[in-house]
C-alpha cells in the first residue's frame, strides 16, 4: 500500500525562499567555520602532505613471500591465478633446484589494471607465498606496461617495513630472523 508522505503547509515567507536560503547558508557558514577552528574536526586529510595510516589487513599492492635465501616461497602452483576471478595473475613454472621442492616461478605477474583487489590470490595461496600486506594504496604508473608487476618487482621488499613479530617477514634476507631461518634451510630443516 502506497504511503502518504504529509507535505509541510508554507507561509508567505517561506515561499518567498529568501529566509531559507539565507538559513541554509547560515548552516554551512556554521560547519565551515567549525571545521576551521578545530582541524581534528576535519573529515578529509591534507592529501599529500597528510597520508591515512592504512591497516596492515587492507588489502594493498601485492608481495610475493621470500625464503632465507631470497628466493620466492611460491612453488608455482597456480592455485592463486586458478582463484583470480579477473584472470589476471600469470605464471611460468620451472623446476626447481631444490630437491624439497618440486617447482618455482620462473615468470610471475600481476597485472594490476585487471585485478579487483579481492584477496582471493592471498586466501587460495596454500604457503604463504603472496600477501597483500604493502600498505601501498597509490599505483601510479606512466604506460599500460607499469602497471604489470614482475616477479622482481613483488620480491622487492624489506622486512624493516613490517612488524618485528611478522615471522614470514623477519625470515627473508635483512630481517630479525633471517640468519636462524639461513642456517635451518642450509639443513633441511626450514623452508
Ligand atoms: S586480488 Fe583478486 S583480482 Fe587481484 S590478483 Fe588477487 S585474486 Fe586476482
Ligand atoms: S598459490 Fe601461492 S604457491 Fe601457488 S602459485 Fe600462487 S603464490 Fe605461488
Amino acid at each position: 500500500m502506497a504511503k502518504v508522505v504529509p507535505r509541510p503547509e508554507l507561509d508567505a515567507w517561506q515561499r518567498l525562499y529568501i529566509g531559507e536560503i539565507f538559513k541554509g547558508l547560515l548552516t554551512t557558514l556554521s560547519h565551515a567555520a567549525r571545521s576551521l577552528s578545530d582541524p581534528a574536526h576535519f573529515p578529509t586529510l591534507q592529501y599529500p602532505e597528510q597520508r591515512p595510516d592504512i591497516p596492515r589487513d587492507y588489502r594493498a599492492r601485492h608481495r610475493l613471500m621470500k625464503r632465507a635465501d631470497g628466493s620466492p616461497r611460491c612453488v608455482a602452483c597456480y592455485m592463486c591465478s586458478t582463484a583470480c576471478p579477473a584472470r589476471c595473475i600469470h605464471i611460468v613454472a620451472e623446476e626447481s633446484p631444490d630437491k624439497h621442492i618440486e617447482k618455482r616461478p620462473a615468470r610471475f605477474e600481476i597485472d594490476l589494471l585487471l585485478c579487483v583487489f579481492c584477496g582471493y590470490c592471498v586466501e587460495a595461496c596454500p604457503c604463504d607465498a603472496i600477501r597483500m600486506d604493502t600498505k601501498q594504496a597509490v599505483i601510479v604508473g606512466d604506460s599500460r606496461a607499469s602497471f604489470v608487476l614482475t616477479k622482481e618487482q613483488l620480491l622487492d621488499w624489506d622486512p624493516k617495513d613490517y612488524p618485528p613479530d611478522d615471522v614470514q617477514s623477519q625470515k627473508a634476507p635483512g630481517g630479525l630472523l633471517h640468519e636462524q631461518a639461513l642456517q635451518e634451510l642450509r639443513s633441511g630443516t626450514g623452508h
